[in-house]
């Protein structure tokens, strides 16, 4: 099956990273076509959080998780869960994890995720400028809020190891927290500011967008389940539950469903596994806050969108195929009991769960490999949508010769072959 000479590329998935990608390419000339069994932006790109999370360049785990792998076994509604049947499936990802964290590694991930974050507003602010929806950004900052005293010295030491990595961040005091969000409860002691953060209205209407801006440059969107591939010698066949596509090129960006594609593909076996997460949407609870606030203790994020109020976090082990446990998402709205003068009304609230893509070094893999006929582009876990339009602007330069933006991160930390 020869390559075909009408699509240059071929995007497996049409989340947030399939599609920015597909119209960047697109904006380069090629002729892109983007297969997903899915509408565009069902996937995690959908539900998450919304929160343009430039202050995380840590990753998610540290070596205490060891020590908190038992409660996170008991405990069904904990922050962390880790389903009991999928612990022999998880343990090689969490081995890998902890070697992650020898002092070498960790610094390479800490960079690695803070030059995608440093580039990130920009590029978001280019992309969305240039389909004029720069509206759907808000970068006007978030809080990270703290209730008791005694947290009082880990968010001191938070902020000095943030300030370290150069991380702009504020101290404020609780009256001032409650002076720019006067919904807040006094249980709430102080907080830390992060000028240099924002969050999206609505990230699964900025899927939509970027959807109908690729449509206008002639990217051709399929319904289309991929269920295997083969590089050949004039490009890449993908084999689909309705046929065969041919290309030049194929960029894998399936997110948490990336491994099997990549390996058929590559050769190569990659550790992806998924941190599922889930949300809870409050849709008469618009105006509760000027912009996200995630709570120090209590483990989760609110974020204002123009369809109520999303909470939303946690990270539960338990694979693709489980089905999810909407308590998770319920559970956080218990969570957020205590931390406004009012509770928070659920009426007509909706729960919902989604994949995020996972590598054991909390970075993503963003290459081009096999002769240059495969791309990369997944494993942005708890950060995709912070780092979509960067990704994309790094794919585009994948392809040249000469870099697009010099504010760009160098790929070396991202490559595959560092599996
Ligand atoms: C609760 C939660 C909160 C989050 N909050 C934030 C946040 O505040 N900020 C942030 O930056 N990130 C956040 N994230 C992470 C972010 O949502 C993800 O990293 C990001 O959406 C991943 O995008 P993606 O395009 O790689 O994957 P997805 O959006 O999952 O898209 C992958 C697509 O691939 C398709 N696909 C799968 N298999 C195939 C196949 N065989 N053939 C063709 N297509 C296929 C799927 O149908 C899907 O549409 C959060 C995630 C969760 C779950």
């Amino acid at each position: 099956m020869g390559a075909s000479n009408t699509v240059d590329i071929t995007v497996v998935g049409a989340g947030i990273i399939g599609v920015a990608c597909a119209l960047q390419l697109a904006r380069q000339g090629r002729r892109v076509v983007v297969v997903d069994p899915q509408d565009p932006g069902m996937g995690a790109s959908y539900g998450n959080a919304g929160h343009l999370a430039t202050e995380q360049v840590f990753p998610i785990a540290d070596s205490s998780i060891l020590k908190r792998l038992p409660a996170m076994l008991m405990d069904p509604m904990g922050p962390l869960r880790l389903d009991w049947k999928y612990l022999p499936r998880a343990l090689p990802w969490f081995a890998r994890l902890l070697l992650n964290l020898r002092p070498a590694s960790y610094r390479r991930t800490v960079a690695g995720i803070r030059a995608l974050n440093e580039a990130s507003l920009g590029a978001w602010q280019r992309l969305l400028q240039s389909i004029e929806q720069a509206q759907l950004l808000r970068a006007d900052g978030s809080l990270l809020v703290y209730e008791r005293a005694e947290s009082h010295a880990a968010i001191e030491a938070l902020r000095e190891r943030m300030q370290q990595q150069n991380v702009a961040v504020a101290v404020w005091s609780g009256d001032a927290v409650r002076q720019a969000a006067p919904q807040l409860s006094d249980s709430i002691q102080g907080a830390l500011f992060f000028p240099g953060t924002g969050h999206f209205l609505d990230p699964f209407h900025v899927v939509g967008e970027l959807v109908k801006a690729a449509k206008a440059q002639g990217v051709q969107f399929l319904k289309q389940r991929v269920v295997d591939g083969r590089v050949e010698a004039d490009g890449v066949s993908l084999m689909t539950d309705q046929g065969v596509l041919t290309a030049r090129q194929v960029l894998i960006a399936c997110g948490a469903h990336s491994a099997r594609l990549t390996t058929a593909l590559t050769g190569k076996k990659v550790p992806l596994d998924t941190e599922r997460g889930y949300h809870l949407m409050l849709p008469h609870e618009q105006d509760r806050l000027p912009f996200a606030v995630t709570s120090f203790e209590r483990k989760f994020i609110m974020t204002p969108m123009l369809g109520g109020l999303r909470l939303a976090g946690t990270v539960e082990f338990a694979g693709l195929l489980r089905p999810p446990n909407m308590q998770r998402a319920w559970q956080l709205h218990r969570l957020s009991q205590g931390l406004f003068r009012q509770d928070l009304s659920t009426q007509g609230a909706t729960p919902w769960m989604g994949f995020r893509p996972s590598l054991p070094d909390s970075l993503p893999i963003i290459d081009r490999v096999a002769d240059g006929k495969v791309l990369l582009a997944f494993g942005h876990q708890h950060l995709g949508l912070t780092q979509a339009a960067v990704t994309a602007e790094m794919v585009v330069q994948l392809l040249k010769p000469e870099p697009l933006n010099p504010g760009l991160p160098a790929q070396g930390a991202y490559r595959l072959e560092r599996f």
